[in-house]
């Protein structure tokens, strides 16, 4: 059995704690969440499983970590690099793999080389496996695309488009999407940084030109907010009409003057409210030009809960040192206990 540390535990790595419980390879052994709500809980409760799982919930990561002796720590705490490093690191130094749902830690060998590179050392240095993966960056945009590749004898441009409903996630993604936000604030929130729309557009198109030997002169991106026309709501936050219920975001890799990859990712809460169908397009232009449509999109959030989860065998026996989802072998769902 794989001991499982689930680290953060808000609409993501709840997710990922449920769907682990019940795979059969898999042991969730420890539960880290800072929120003191939770301290103490035990985690097959507060996930609503059908029996407790003699886990209880804590804040302390080093008591966790000491204490549960985990083969693999999965990280769903936030989405910049700066920001879970000191995570990564701790479980790194006692000898713990991990997989992270940081968007920017899907492929930041160029955006935060010198943290990546951290990362990979002393992934080697104690014997351990990182990987950075997720629905999007991690498959949907990125992943997926590159495999489609293989089957091109040339490939000339990308562009994919993913539509898709942010209604599922979590706190933390509706504010850096700005949702719930007025015209002004998100456009004062980008100015100061605080939106930032979808986060790994620079590692997704980075991956892909360089799994594609391409050199790209330079990286574009435009955000514009989706008004929404109508009161929208999930379980973090509610909306009036005028107010921003989602960012549609463009990331463009370009080489000279020419757009050789270009991804389009509107996103917004509730989007069937205004009659607006989810979905993954992708078109290679090559020889011979592939074009794949996924409808309704591939949902975000147990597409992200599968990923984190389906990963775990793979990362646990891959070699030592810090990887993208281009460098591991494809996922695949992996059987479920026993009922
Ligand atoms: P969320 O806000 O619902 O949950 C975050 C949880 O982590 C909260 O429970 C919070 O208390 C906890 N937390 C935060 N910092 C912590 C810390 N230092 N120590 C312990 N606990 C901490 O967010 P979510 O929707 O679950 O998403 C989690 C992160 O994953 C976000 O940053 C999101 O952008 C990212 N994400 C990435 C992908 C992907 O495709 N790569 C997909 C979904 C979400």
């Amino acid at each position: 059995m794989i001991r499982v540390v689930c680290w953060g535990l808000g609409a993501m790595g709840s997710g990922i704690a449920r769907n682990a419980a019940k795979k059969d390879q898999i042991h969730v052994v420890g539960a880290i969440d800072r929120d003191e709500r939770l301290k103490g809980k035990d985690l097959g409760e507060y996930l609503g499983l059908k029996k407790p799982l003699g886990v209880k919930i804590d804040s302390d990561p080093v008591k966790v970590l000491n204490e549960s002796y985990p083969d693999i720590a999965v990280i769903a705490t936030n989405s910049f690099v700066s920001n879970v490093l000191p995570q990564i690191m701790l479980c790194v130094e006692k000898h713990i793999n991990v997989i992270t749902i940081a968007e920017e830690m899907a492929y930041p060998f160029e955006s935060h080389e010198e943290a990546a590179q951290l990362i990979d050392s002393m992934a080697k240095k104690y014997g351990v496996t990182v990987l950075g993966t997720g629905i999007n960056p991690g498959f949907v945009l990125d992943q997926l695309i590159l495999n489609l590749t293989g089957a091109c004898l040339n490939v000339r441009k990308i562009t994919a488009r993913r539509i898709n409903d942010l209604s599922p996630f979590g706190k933390t993604v509706m504010e850096t999407q700005g949702v719930g936000s007025t015209p002004e604030q998100f456009k004062a929130g980008l100015k100061n940084g605080t939106i930032v729309g979808h986060i790994g557009f620079r590692q997704s198109i980075k991956m892909i030109a360089d799994y594609l030997g391409w050199q790209l002169d330079r990286i574009e991106e435009e955000r514009e907010p989706i008004i929404s026309k109508t009161r929208r709501e999930t379980s973090v936050v509610k909306i009036e009409p005028g107010m921003v219920a989602g960012c549609k975001h463009i990331g463009r890799g370009i080489i000279g003057n020419e757009v050789v990859i270009e991804l389009i990712h509107p996103q917004q809460i509730h989007p069937e409210i205004e009659q607006v169908d989810t979905g993954d397009y992708i078109v290679i232009e090559g020889d011979p030009t592939v074009s794949m449509a996924i409808k309704p999109e591939i949902p975000g959030g147990k597409g992200t809960m599968a990923l984190a989860t389906n990963m775990i065998p793979t990362v646990i026996d891959w070699d030592p040192g810090f990887y993208s989802m281009a460098d591991l072998p494809i996922p695949v769902c992996l059987p479920q206990k026993e009922e």
